[in-house]
């Protein structure tokens, strides 16, 4: 495990201030922490190399670090360098710039592998920014910086820490060290501010805490209870993204649940609140995935209503199928909608809310062998096994489903894609008889 603080090099100034406001970084030498350049991907060594070699600083940055730190393995490795993205690009035959609104380099390898480069960045001094405030944003995103003004531009001092290749020594400015060995989550910088440049960082800050099992240090807590109604104005497109990921990191249902303990949830969900079976439910899907099971949109939107769905319109005794179907769209209408999503996905929730009410009718209705057959089947099982999981109801219900071929098992979804076309038996197309006209015209004719 890495030392930190007081424990650091004297030639560097650790100090007490977790802020380095002495402008000093922490110096964590090679001896002192646990990084091995085995632990960190060649292609990435490679980039590292080829821009120290050309006479530029070349870092690991970001979450790479952080998780090596911890002893975890990093879901990738980014590059900071001084380098600008022009000459990160002459640098690298297989270079791409990418990124309308954060300029990147992005270096590809045939296993399709790519190694992200950014150029430090760094915060915009106020007389810099253009005169419309709209523009604020997107200008303050590629002004070119200092390592150190770098660490101070990002989110959280855990994600702020810096491996340098030159001599294998982690470099800390922002008190990232002390905070991992706390296991506590700080935003960098007074947490208002940073929220209000960018509220999406309050989501962030709840995914990070929940997969790392960190706490959230008091002051970025209380700033998320006061800044919360600023996500509803992030770009829905980016929450989106955010939301699957906490999915894809297994942790959707523990930080939805905090999201609304919090005040931020309805904010971030277009008015939705969930109930606590609601973040059971999620929490199974979690455990799911971390099964090996990858996530798919349409479950986690079917997830989010299924228990408001159930309290509309289960026991289907009382409900048709069209009631079901009618309830489903009204659920899943405004939050698709907000989110833009596609309507394949829209479908398919749609598909496994009515699957999951035709469940609940029980066996021996009318059309079962046509349901039996059908790919939703599959899946609208899962969702009843992750309810029963969740709340303990329908138990029953379940076996009596599972009797018919215990096809729901978790390990063996049905394949993904358009709802109501896998695994469905091809018809013939119908011969359509031809005009007369044609029947009687000869190729020579025409
Ligand atoms: P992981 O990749 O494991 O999810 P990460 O920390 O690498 O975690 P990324 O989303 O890949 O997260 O971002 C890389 C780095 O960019 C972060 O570690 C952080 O330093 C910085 N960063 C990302 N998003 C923001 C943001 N909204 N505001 C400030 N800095 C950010
Ligand atoms: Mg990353």
């Amino acid at each position: 495990m890495f030392m930190t603080g007081n424990d650091c090099s004297p030639m560097h100034t650790p100090g007490s201030d977790t802020t380095a406001g002495d402008g000093l970084p922490v110096l964590l030498p090679r001896s002192q922490h646990s990084i091995s350049r085995q632990h960190i991907n060649e292609h990435t060594l490679k980039v590292l190399y080829r821009l120290r070699r050309s006479g530029f600083q070349a870092f690991l940055v970001g979450g790479g670090v952080r998780d090596l730190l911890l002893g975890r393995q990093p879901k990738d490795f980014d590059v900071g360098t001084d380098a600008t993205p022009e000459q990160v690009r002459q640098l690298f035959r297989n270079c791409f710039l990418v990124g309308r609104r954060f300029r990147l380099a992005h270096v590809r390898y045939a296993d399709n592998y790519v190694v992200e480069v950014a150029t430090f960045r760094r915060q915009p001094k106020p007389e810099e920014l253009p005169e419309n405030p709209e523009e604020h944003f997107f200008f303050a995103e590629n002004v070119y910086g200092t390592p150190q003004e770098d660490a101070f531009r990002r989110d959280f001092t855990i994600n702020a820490l810096f491996y340098n290749i030159d001599d294998f020594s982690v470099i800390d400015y922002v008190g990232g060290l002390e905070d991992l060995a706390a296991r506590r989550l700080r935003v960098i910088g007074d947490p208002a501010t940073r929220f209000a440049e960018d509220p999406v960082r309050m989501l962030r800050a709840l995914e990070f805490a929940a997969r790392l099992g960190f706490s959230l240090d008091e002051a970025t807590r209380e700033a998320i209870y006061r800044a919360a109604p600023l996500i509803a104005e992030a770009a829905p497109a980016r929450i989106r993204e955010e939301l699957l990921e906490l999915f894809r990191h297994q942790v959707g249902g523990a930080v939805l649940r905090q999201a609304q303990a919090m005040g931020l949830l309805p904010h971030l969900l277009a008015g939705y609140e969930g109930d606590d079976e609601t973040f059971a439910l999620l929490e199974q899907l979690d455990g799911r995935t971390a099964s090996g099971i990858p996530i798919q949109e349409p479950f986690v939107l079917a997830a989010l209503f299924l228990s408001r769905f159930r309290q509309l319109c289960c026991p289907p005794q009382e409900a048709t199928v069209s009631d079901a179907l009618r309830t489903a769209n009204l659920l899943l209408n405004s939050i698709c909608g907000y989110f833009r999503i596609a309507q394949g996905s829209r479908a398919a929730a749609r598909e496994l809310l009515t699957g999951f009410f035709r469940l609940s009718g029980g066996r021996g209705r009318r059309g079962e062998g046509r349901f039996l057959r059908h790919p939703v089947w599959s899946q609208a099982m899962q969702l009843l096994q992750l309810w029963v999981a969740a709340t303990g109801e329908g138990q029953e219900l379940l076996a009596a489903w599972q009797e018919m071929g215990g096809a729901a098992s978790p390990a063996s979804p049905a394949a993904p894609g358009r709802p109501g076309t896998a695994g469905r038996r091809r018809r013939r197309p119908r011969r359509r008889k031809k005009p007369a006209a044609q029947t009687e015209k000869r190729p020579s004719d025409s």
